[in-house]
Formats: structure tokens, sequence, C-alpha cells
């Protein structure tokens, strides 16, 4: 019901009618995962047209047949100096990093991994670090596992590590962080060298703590600045902590997002403890994928050519959400957003209280956003602020029209406040 004071309120109806348009538009629109647009997918169309005709591997092993748990050489040479891990330390597998994130934090449960006096199932509580806002598939596969997660406040650097730092030395029951350490999902946040340094080299009171380093955007730019980061796993090595770190990528948004090549790399000891289990559940990994892979981008520098195409497919779109964000909000307080230089996401902050209120909005208007709370740990964004948006999926077009319909909705949120 309108009260008397909301009569006296122009900036209220301006954008109650504004919200009305847009819900008279009737659209349907879809800004909730990071997945490639076709024009993308298209852009490795000869992965599946091009017959493999010639199945030899360089070594002469035949990839149709069964065997070569570590995956194809050719393919590991390709992705170890993207990846930064020693290629006798690489393992490709099969089409999902997340899937490889999940088996190792199972195989930790069920089995004794290097360095741990039991199986993660035998201790009273496992505990992983969550730094928010963070990739909401790494919440959810602890949370389905019984690990814990305690958040840590993410910088721009990385995570917050005199957070990180006090947590980890003062709880054995903390066994793990996870890191998206370059163009993080959501907050585009590239780990600082000293960020990596420290954790790589802090003490942990677990001596069989692990970083699950997921780099699945290594080579996603946005700009020309092909941002580096620090190779953790050696830092980690220098410092006597070589089993500290997990690495995980995968060819997900470089060729096929369903049809692609996962890696994981490790110290010597944690890819034996890796393939000894994983041994048991498979004679061999997809080489055939892994060569066709192998031909197709050629070498690190094709990884980055390729890489150069998608940019300019996906660049247009993360203009247009910057685009109507600073028109709409730069002088909003409480507004602010992320300007990632890679990756697939931009996070949206918006005033505390609001960002449930804005996704219903959006939602009612026929556009999906990811629910509010899903970078947080449990779904429960304390301050109920944060919004991510992925711009890949949507034509440009689209990404436009959604986009202004989202400040209209973060409009009428703050006005309704
Ligand atoms: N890690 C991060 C940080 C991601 O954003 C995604 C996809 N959204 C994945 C992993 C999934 O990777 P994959 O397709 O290799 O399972």
């Amino acid at each position: 019901m309108t009260s008397p004071a909301d009569l006296a309120r122009p900036d209220l109806d301006d954008a109650r009618q504004a919200y009305a348009d847009l819900k008279a538009a009737g659209m349907s629109l879809d800004l909730t995962r990071g997945k490639p647009s076709s024009a993308q997918l298209d852009l490795a169309a000869a992965l599946l047209t091009e017959p493999l005709t010639d199945h030899r591997a360089a070594d002469g092993t035949d990839t149709r047949n069964y065997g070569g748990l570590t995956g194809l050489k050719e393919l590991r040479e390709i992705f170890a100096p993207v990846l930064q891990v020693p290629v006798d330390q690489l393992i490709a597998f099969g089409n999902s990093s997340l899937e490889l994130m999940y088996e190792t934090v199972a195989q930790a449960l069920l089995t004794v991994m290097p360095g741990a006096a039991h199986r993660w199932a035998d201790e009273e509580r496992v505990v992983f670090l969550a730094p928010v806002p963070g990739y909401d598939r790494h919440f959810a596969l602890c949370e389905k596992l019984g690990v814990e997660l305690v958040t840590v406040p993410m910088t721009a650097d990385g995570p917050d590590m005199d957070v990180v730092e006090q947590l980890v030395a003062g709880d054995p029951a903390i066994k793990g962080i996870w890191c998206v350490p370059k163009y993080s999902n959501p907050d585009g946040a590239i780990y600082s060298d000293e960020v990596s340094r420290r954790l790589a080299t802090m003490s942990t009171a677990a001596p069989d703590f692990r970083i699950f380093w997921d780099n699945a955007y290594a080579v996603h730019h946005l700009t020309d600045t092909e941002h580096e980061i620090a190779d953790v796993l050696a830092l980690a090595t220098e410092a006597g902590h070589a089993d500290r770190v997990f690495v995980f990528g995968s060819t997900s948004k470089i060729t096929l997002a369903g049809a692609g090549v996962s890696f994981l790399g490790a110290s010597q000891a944690n890819v034996a403890w890796w393939l000894a289990v994983a041994g048991k559940r498979s004679i061999g990994p997809d080489k055939t994928n892994h060569l066709r892979h192998a031909r197709f981008l050629r070498d690190a520098d094709g990884v980055k050519a390729h890489m150069r195409k998608h940019r300019e497919i996906i660049e247009p779109k993360f203009a247009a959400v910057e685009d109507v964000l600073s028109r709409n909000f730069a002088d909003t307080p409480g507004v602010s957003w992320s300007q990632p230089r890679g990756g697939y996401f931009v996070t949206l902050t918006v005033p505390d209280g609001t960002a449930t209120e804005i996704v219903r909005l959006a939602k009612e208007a026929g556009i999906a956003l990811t629910p509010a709370g899903s970078t947080h740990p449990y779904g429960e964004d304390p301050e109920d602020r944060t919004i991510r948006l992925a711009p890949t999926f949507p034509v440009l077009d689209e990404v436009q029209r959604a986009m202004e319909g989202v400040a209209v909705c973060v409009k009428l949120a703050l006005v309704q406040r």
C-alpha cells in the first residue's frame, strides 16, 4: 500500500514505474552460470570435425587402448607451463577438474594421504578455509562430504593472510583452503606473490594441510596484460612443504566445457598417492581426447592464441556490464563492482541487506541471477550484499538488456529500503 510518505517520493515512483516497464517487457534472460557461449565453443569445432585417423601418440601409444593413467604426455607438456607444474608431476584425466577436486577430498577422507596420520574420515572434524566471496561448487562439495567450512575474507590480492595464518597455526582440524589464484571466481582477484608465498610457507597445525589451488582461469585474460602468478608448488617445495599443494585446471573454458581435459598437479608423493587410488577405479583416461587436444592446441603458444579468440568474443560482454554499472551507479553509496582483468565473473556489491531482494526482483522480471548467498558457504552471505554476475553465456545484446534490467532492480531495492 502506498503510504503518505511514499507519495512525496518521486524517486520511488520512478523506480517503481521503471520496474513495472521492465516486467511488462517479458524478458527471459540468464546471467547465472559461468558457461562459455556457443560462439566460444565453436572456436574448438575442429576437435569434433577433424577425424583422428592416426591414433598413435608421440611415444607410439595407441591412444584407443586401455592404460596410461597419468594421461598423454604431449598434452601434459602443453599444460605443464600453463599450470606451473613439472610435466612428470602433472596428470591429465577426464573432462572435469571439479571431479578431480571431489575425488581428491573424497580419497583423503577414505585413504591416508602423504603426511597424514589418519584418513580424514577418522578425524573428529575436518575443516577447510573458504575465502569469500568464492566458488559455490567448492563449498557444495565440502558440504556434501561433511567437510566444515570456515570463511576468510578475500582482499584484492587473495585471502586475508593474517587471518589464514592465525587459523591454520592454531587448529589441526583445518586441513585445507580453497584458492582460485588468478581471476578468481567471483571477484576477479589475482593472488599477489606475497600471498602465494605466505600460503606456501606458513606454519600449519595440521601436518597434512593442503592448498587446493584451482587455477581454472590461468589463461583467461580480458586485457593485454597476461597476468602471471607465483609458482606456489615450487615455493612450497622450497619451503619444505612439497606435499602441501594440489594444483587443478582444465580446458573446460579453453576448448569444450563438457568435453575438455582436466589436470591435477602435485608433489611426486601426492601424485603417487593419487594414482594408486585412481588406478583402482579406472584403467586410464580418455587418451583419444587428450590426443585430439594436443593436436588442436599444439603448444602453450597455441593455447594463448586460442584464448585471444575467446577474449574477442567475451570482452565486449564484460564491457557492457561495466558500462551499465558505471552509467547507473558511479556515485551510488554502497554499490561497487569488480573490474575483472580475466576470468568469467563480475562481483556486484550492493548495500547490506539488499542482495536477496535484488535477485528476487530480477527473477520476477525474467532475469535469472545466481542466488544471493551462493558466493558463501552454506548459501549464507551474512551481509546479504554480494551478487555474482556471469556475462559470458548470453549473446551481447542479451547481456546489455539483462544488465539494464539489473540496474532497474538495484535502484528499486535501494529506494524501497
Ligand atoms: N573451478 C572454478 C573456479 C570454476 O569457476 C569452474 C567453473 N565454473 C570450475 C572449477 C569447473 O571446472 P571443470 O569444468 O574443469 O570441472
